[in-house]
């Protein structure tokens, strides 16, 4: 999930003209036999996708093969790109969740168990490294859950625990809200939002009991000063499940060159996110630009579904958002590869990973990278920089099950320890 919701109410920053590059092949490249042949030899992890809110909101069929679906995952396209395991997001709304975070957030997770128990043959539920194997085995989609913001526990570590039991594996720390102990970098400059200076002491705590639960912690979304106090504090490997590089692209949402470096440190990995803001400096400063504007018309079609008695869902908010992203031009899709390339340098090969925002980002991706059926152009254009096979591997989903792996022998070795509590 991007951040479109907050940045429509923060300030407006000053745009420059907008201009794509153009590369011989804007789309991305043909996929070879050899480069389909190194993807097929993948496990391909993703570890952000916002289809939930399609579920729930849309009674939207993971099954789907309506060819006029606009929607960057189904069944059909995670098998025509061979995606093998999908991070399900767990996001809550909390404009317009206020009271009852996590029953909306209980929602979300039974949307997806629903969604895998009607299509058992091509999905299945899956909570560890062994779980995703055995759905590689038996050709299904690993279906795994990660919240987006820690508000949906609402201050409460029994609900952490309990959220843990029904199967969520990560958290990001934050979403674009600042809540009542992480910082945000969606709204860190907001001098009406009280903040912590990054993690509260019970902040922290969260960080602890997630390790000791097995549960990743996610630092994509979070404040910077945020991030340093979760390095500080985890005694696991962190993930970032959808971030991309600021060096690159200057977006407060992307990482610096300084955390991905410490995020190698800490073992950990840094997800790429597809979304063209995030990825190309042009589309960024072209949003920034139209963001009044769009601020204003959204709250003026939300109104009035208001004004008519309707409840406003994400759906609402992503139809309108949609045309106001296809205003600006797709950037090439030699950016995407760009930042991977960026933070495989940056942060060491075994430190990146794909984390795309598929269905959260309002359609706007790179050209050529329109659903999880595209993902084999990625192995191609990494094949095409000189990435060996077994580098690209890493970075299909390698990279993120080491880690995963390691959460999980973290919790092991916590949880034989005597509790201090
Ligand atoms: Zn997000």
């Amino acid at each position: 999930m991007t951040c479109f919701r907050i940045l429509l109410l923060s300030s407006l920053l000053l745009a420059t003209a907008s201009g794509t590059a153009q590369s011989s092949n804007p789309s991305g490249p043909p996929v070879s036999a050899q480069a389909r042949a190194i993807h097929d030899s993948a496990i391909v992890v993703d570890t952000h996708a916002d289809t939930p809110q399609r579920f729930l909101d849309e009674d939207f069929d993971i099954g789907s093969t309506d060819p006029n679906d606009v929607g960057h995952l189904s069944l059909d396209k995670a098998r025509r790109g061979n995606l093998g395991a999908e991070f399900f997001s767990i996001w809550v709304d909390p404009e317009t969740n206020q009271g009852h975070f996590a029953q909306h957030t209980f929602d979300l997770i039974d949307s997806v168990y629903e969604q895998a128990a009607h299509h058992p043959d091509r999905m299945m539920m899956s909570f560890s490294v062994a779980d995703i194997q055995r759905a590689q085995q038996e050709h299904k989609l690993a279906a795994l859950m990660g919240i987006e913001g820690g508000h949906s526990i609402e201050n409460d570590m029994h609900l952490l625990r309990d959220y843990y039991r029904l199967g969520v594996r990560y958290m990001t720390l934050s979403w674009s809200n600042t809540n009542e102990w992480a910082d945000s970098s969606g709204d860190v400059n907001d001098p009406k939002i009280q903040h912590h200076n990054g993690l509260t002491d019970f902040g922290k705590q969260v960080v602890l009991e997630m390790n000791r639960l097995g549960m990743m912690v996610d630092i994509s979304h979070v404040a910077d000063k945020t991030f340093w106090d979760a390095i500080a504090t985890t005694k696991a490997p962190v993930i970032a499940s959808h971030s991309s590089a600021r060096a690159l692209t200057n977006a407060p949402r992307n990482m610096t060159d300084d955390m991905l470096r410490a995020v190698a440190k800490n073992g950990g990995v840094v997800d790429v996110n597809f979304f063209s803001g995030f990825l190309d400096q042009n589309y960024w400063n072209a949003l920034q630009a139209q963001k009044a504007e769009q601020a204003a018309a959204t709250r003026a079609y939300l109104d009035k579904l208001k004004a008519e008695g309707k409840q406003i869902t994400y759906v609402d908010d992503d139809r309108i958002t949609r045309e106001w992203m296809a205003k600006i031009p797709r950037p090439p899709f030699t950016v995407l590869i760009d930042h991977i390339d960026h933070i495989a340098k940056v942060a060491g090969i075994d430190h990146v990973g794909l984390g795309s925002d598929f269905d959260g980002v309002s359609g706007a991706t790179p050209a050529g990278m329109d659903s999880a059926a595209d993902l084999p152009k990625i192995t191609q254009a990494l094949l095409d920089r000189g990435y060996s096979a077994e580098d690209i591997r890493k970075i299909l989903g390698g990279n993120v099950l080491r880690v995963f792996k390691e959460v999980e022998r973290v919790s092991r070795e916590l949880q034989t320890q005597p509790s201090s509590k």
